[in-house]
């Protein structure tokens, strides 16, 4: 993309730094006014049993409908929101809205909410889950958190600490995008998750041939004997989903299945015909 101008050392088609930090703090006043217009959406993506040939539950899955920018990915406004400390408010509201949605699922299906480092290491963090709970009327065991191994890198042994007292508010616990990470292994021994979600790269991988199917296999092998469950992120190919079947992997989630949808499509969905869709499509 940029290219480097041999003399000056200049880029071009690149913001200058100052535009850069002007950009940034444009963002950082509209995420503001975002959280106060309530400009947010939760969006929700299929979890799928190969073992038990079912439906699980949904992974809430953030958007931002900017009034002038259109839809802007997570991608793009998590990691300001977790630098200027937004991310306290966001969460928060991400946490609520997806007990509250659960809540009018009339089932027993899950909710997979994504807690960001940050927001992992606040003190308050417990307090706010129970109370989006109490105020859902969800049973804790309903809702699923999602961590990444970078809250390892903070401190393990607080870290180790705040997960067991999350355990021990009766929620579910996941290791979200695993062997992305630098010492992966190693935090599987630190504590036990209630699932491991393997990373989609993986899974690209498995259509390259390599030795994709072997680092499958350890995993969930692993996984088996730790009693974890294993989840395949970004399954978007029937051969990459007989793959995953073959090598023990006990649950899925990609576009195969269903892109994220909204919560209104969530309740048709649910409610309604799409999951025998959603069974032929993996059958
Ligand atoms: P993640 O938690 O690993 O979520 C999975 C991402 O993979 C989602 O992207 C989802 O749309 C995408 N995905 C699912 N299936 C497929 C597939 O088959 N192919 C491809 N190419 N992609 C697939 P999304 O929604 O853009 O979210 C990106 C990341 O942003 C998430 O990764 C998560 O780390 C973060 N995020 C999203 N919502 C929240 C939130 O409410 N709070 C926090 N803290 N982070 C969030
Ligand atoms: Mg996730
Ligand atoms: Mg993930
Ligand atoms: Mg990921």
């Amino acid at each position: 993309r940029a290219k480097r101008d041999g003399k000056s050392g200049h880029h071009f088609f690149e913001p200058s730094l100052d535009e850069q930090a002007r950009l940034r703090r444009q963002m950082e006043l509209d995420l503001r006014r975002a959280i106060g217009e309530g400009e947010f959406e939760l969006y929700f993506q299929p979890l799928y049993s190969l073992t038990e040939e079912k439906l699980k539950g949904f992974e809430a899955l953030i958007r931002w409908q900017h009034p002038e920018r259109g839809q802007i990915s997570p991608l793009e406004f998590i990691p300001l929101a977790e630098e200027t400390g937004l991310i306290h408010p966001i969460g928060e509201w991400v946490l609520r809205e997806a007990c509250h949605q659960a809540s009018m699922w009339e089932t027993d299906l899950s909710v997979a909410v994504n807690v960001s480092p940050k927001q992992f290491a606040s003190p308050g963090l417990a307090g706010k889950i129970l109370s989006a709970i109490a105020s859902s009327g969800i049973s804790a065991d309903r809702l699923e958190l999602e961590i990444t191994e970078s809250v390892f890198i903070a401190n393990v042994e607080k870290t180790m600490a705040t997960l067991y007292s999350l355990r021990g508010l009766g929620v579910k616990i996941a290791l979200d995008d695993f062997g992305t990470g630098y010492s992966s292994l190693s935090y599987l021994r630190s504590f036990p998750f209630d699932k491991v979600k393997i990373d989609r790269s993986f899974v690209t991988d498995l259509a390259n041939g390599g030795n994709g199917h072997a680092i499958i296999r350890a995993i969930t092998t692993l996984a088996d004997a730790l009693g974890m469950e294993t989840l395949a992120e970004g399954v978007e190919e029937i051969e990459q989903l007989d793959i995953l079947r073959r090598e023990g992997c006990r649950n899925v989630q990609g576009f195969l299945l269903s892109k994220p949808m909204s919560a209104q499509d969530v309740r048709t969905w649910v409610l309604g015909d799409e999951q025998g869709k959603l069974l032929t499509r993996v059958a």
